[in-house]
């Protein structure tokens, strides 16, 4: 098959690079030059693992393309995939479409001959619609279908989730849609990734839903953790107790410092508005984004409160700033809200973070950033983890407490036990262990 990628970013390159490694011949397009001549030149414009090893071997067999002329990577192409961003526009919380749309026309002008244009970006109900609606008044081939395809890969793991994943949902109005997708995925499912052919509107709600879903099991166990801290009960074991339960199942009952990322907090915000939009309340959606909310601010109590309720004159050390580890990703990072709070609070603030620094340094500006967790915690009066890279889970506590000025230890992540930080001298205070912090 060939396939063109439009938008080179965590999905578009990812998955251009995936369908590459599985025989098709894929050309990424990105109107951003500077990615485009860095991928030529073998640089990869995120931090993924295991991207930059996938991207060289198909690149230099030829498999995987880069540019910046979409009708050269359009051409003679089966399959147009849209993987352009879709962040909540300023204010109202609706994904803002401008990209896909402005995608769509770009495709209508450029193709050739027929071809099925695929929304890989996560979109909201009704957007296949209106693309299908821009490329016929654009022109496009006759015959050029629209399909929904929407991506469910987690960064950090995305070639593994990409290539190994739960479900393929396609929806698809149209045979050609599907034989073109079936295709596409073929190397897929004959490892038996389930693939689930629905209608477009229902695949585009699928993404929203899966990831309100997601979002509510966060929300959940985060309010969970504060009454486990209230009543004396240990929030790890409440989260094993019932994850253990198949209905329930073990994964997103973490309880932390709130969800963020370029996901969860836009999709949540955009389900809303469809919902809003067409007179059906979701009511639990509501109240997930606020509980989100007021979790990230909350978290800067914490901080204080251990800090005998003043930032002021304060050093605050931070590991992480990343959203969450293996990915340099610091979009809606719950450690932006979190620095942000603590700066006002007037506390200084010294970072670290494994491969965060780049992206971090433009978002938060006025903190220092140590070369490593050692650094970070020298004369601070608390340290606090925020993002639970494998680097910070064996950290040596004994050597910490000694650099620091306090002995605050405040472990947003339930990395450390309470007792082995107290043996290094540490004040320890986790999330959701009211027996024990
Ligand atoms: P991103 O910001 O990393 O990448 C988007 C890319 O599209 C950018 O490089 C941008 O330059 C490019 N672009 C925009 N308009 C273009 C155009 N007209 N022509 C060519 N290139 C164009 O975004 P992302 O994180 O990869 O997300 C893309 C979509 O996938 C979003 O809708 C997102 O919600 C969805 N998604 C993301 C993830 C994730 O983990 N990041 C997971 C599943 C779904």
């Amino acid at each position: 098959m060939r396939i063109c990628m439009i938008g080179t970013g965590y999905v578009g390159l990812v998955s251009g690079a995936c369908f590459a490694d599985f025989g098709h011949d894929v050309t990424c397009v990105d109107k951003d030059e500077g990615k485009i001549d860095g991928l030529l030149a073998g640089r990869m414009p995120i931090w993924e693992p295991g991207l930059e090893a996938l991207v060289s071997h198909n690149a230099s067999r030829g498999r995987l393309k880069f540019t910046t002329d979409l009708a050269e990577g359009i051409r003679d192409a089966d399959a147009v995939f849209i993987a352009v961003g879709t962040p909540a526009r300023r204010g109202d919380g609706h994904a803002d479409l401008s990209y896909v749309y402005a995608a769509a026309k770009e495709i209508a002008g450029a193709l050739t001959r027929p071809a099925v244009v695929v929304t890989k970006s996560t979109v909201p109900v009704g957007t296949g619609d209106e693309i299908a609606r821009i490329l016929k008044e654009n022109n496009a081939p006759e015959g050029t279908s629209v399909a929904s395809n929407p991506e469910f890969l987690r960064e950090g793991a995305a070639i593994r989730d990409f290539k190994i994943p739960d479900r393929i949902v396609v929806g698809a109005e149209d045979e050609t849609a599907r034989e073109v997708l079936r295709e596409v995925y073929r190397p897929l499912f004959l490892n038996k990734a389930p693939i689930l052919f629905t209608g477009r509107r229902t695949a585009e709600l699928i993404k929203y839903a899966a990831n309100a879903f997601l979002a509510t099991k966060i929300s959940f166990i985060n309010e969970v953790a504060d009454l486990c801290e209230a009543v004396g009960a240990d929030v790890q074991e409440v989260s094993r107790g019932i994850g253990l339960d198949n209905r329930i199942g073990p994964k997103f009952l973490h309880a932390g410092p709130g969800y963020g990322g370029s996901c969860f907090p836009k999709d949540t915000l955009a389900l809303l508005q469809t919902a809003e939009g067409e007179g059906v309340p979701m009511q639990i959606v509501s109240a997930v984004v606020a509980v989100n909310d007021q979790r990230k601010s909350a978290m800067a109590d914490r901080v204080a409160e251990e800090l005998g309720g003043d930032l002021k004159d304060k050093k605050v050390a931070v590991l992480g700033l990343t959203f969450k580890p293996n990915t340099d990703d610091m979009r809606d990072a719950p450690s932006l809200s979190l620095i942000r709070r603590l700066q006002e609070g007037g506390a200084s603030v010294a970072a670290f973070d494994p491969v965060g620094r780049e992206q971090a340094e433009p978002m938060l500006p006025g903190i220092s950033f140590a070369a490593d967790a050692y650094a970070a915690a020298e004369g601070a009066d608390a340290l606090v983890l925020v993002t639970e890279w494998d680097e910070f889970r064996g950290l040596d506590l004994k050597r910490l407490a000694s650099v620091m000025r306090g002995n605050n230890l405040v472990d947003l992540r339930n990395v450390y036990e309470p007792a082995e930080a107290e043996r290094a001298g540490l004040r320890y205070r986790g999330i959701g262990r009211g027996d024990l912090s």
